[in-house]
């Protein structure tokens, strides 16, 4: 693997990297210290807001793909974590994702994932994997909306029973490691009622729920919330006792913010 071209903007530095077999793959560093990389050739699960599914799942990355990310870039980066968050569904390639952890984690390096929990084996792995935070990213709380948002997906009512079965294994300290992704895209799932549900799901687990805020990507008709809306959202889960977190400017970054990486940009 090499690097092939890095792009920048006043926020972020995106690198685009050339497997051995001609694919690519990219990463971001952002906020000065975390490399967000990319854990699979394409993405199986084609959320409806992301860049990255678009063309479906080439091939898995291997561990040493995953790190060679990192690698390739620690010379000249101040690298101080990991976000296995950029191209690709860890839980769909977890046995390669936990030891790329494992490697990172030797280097002394934190370690967090995202995972919409697809398929279920890979994120039972996952849970247990020696990371230092993973987000699961919910996006819709109705199943019939979650179908709407994912190509595929697992059921959530299966994912928090096997989230709930961790949590009786693990200590309360552990417990707060584990958040809810949930990318707000305006009249699709950012109703009264859908953020009701949402909170009471974040209530009923006591974790910490991460508002996302949709990019643009190009060929999709999306609309994200204005920061007014966004912050309407953010209040109402506050007013129902959630603790949340709102996306920073590194996340909200047309190059390399949430849902733009690909593995098609023209270079
Ligand atoms: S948001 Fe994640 S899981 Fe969804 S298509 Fe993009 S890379 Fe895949």
């Amino acid at each position: 693997m090499k690097v092939i071209k890095e792009l920048k903007s006043p926020l972020n530095r995106l690198f685009i990297f050339e497997t051995y077999d001609g694919y690519r793959v990219e990463s971001v560093f952002y906020k000065g210290e975390r490399l967000c990389v990319s854990s699979q050739v394409g993405c199986p699960v084609r959320c409806l807001f992301c860049a990255s599914g678009k063309k479906g799942l080439k091939r898995n990355l291997t561990a040493e793909e995953v790190f060679k990310q990192y690698e390739l870039l620690k010379g000249e980066l101040p690298i101080k974590g990991v976000a296995v968050a950029g191209i690709g569904e860890p839980s769909a390639n977890a046995d390669e994702v936990v030891k790329a952890i494992e490697m990172f984690k030797k280097e002394g390096l934190k370690v967090t994932v995202s995972t919409t929990g697809y398929p279920l084996e890979g994120f039972r792995k996952l849970l247990r994997a020696p990371h230092d935070g993973l987000t699961v990213s919910v996006h819709a709380v109705s199943e019939e909306k979650r179908r709407q948002i994912f190509g595929v997906s697992v059921s959530l009512e299966d994912i928090f029973s096997e989230l709930e079965n961790y949590f009786f294994e693990v200590s309360s300290s552990r417990r707060k490691k584990f958040q809810i992704g949930y990318l707000l895209i305006k009249g699709v799932n950012d109703s009264e009622e859908e953020l009701r549900a949402l909170g009471e799901l974040a209530r009923k687990y006591r974790m910490t729920v991460m508002l996302m805020a949709y990019n643009p990507i190009p060929g999709v008709e999306l609309e994200g919330l204005t920061d007014e809306e966004y912050e309407q959202a953010f209040l109402k889960l506050r007013e129902m006792g959630v603790r949340v977190t709102l996306s920073n400017r590194f996340r909200r970054d047309p190059l390399g913010g949430c849902g733009t990486l690909t593995i098609a940009r023209e270079v």
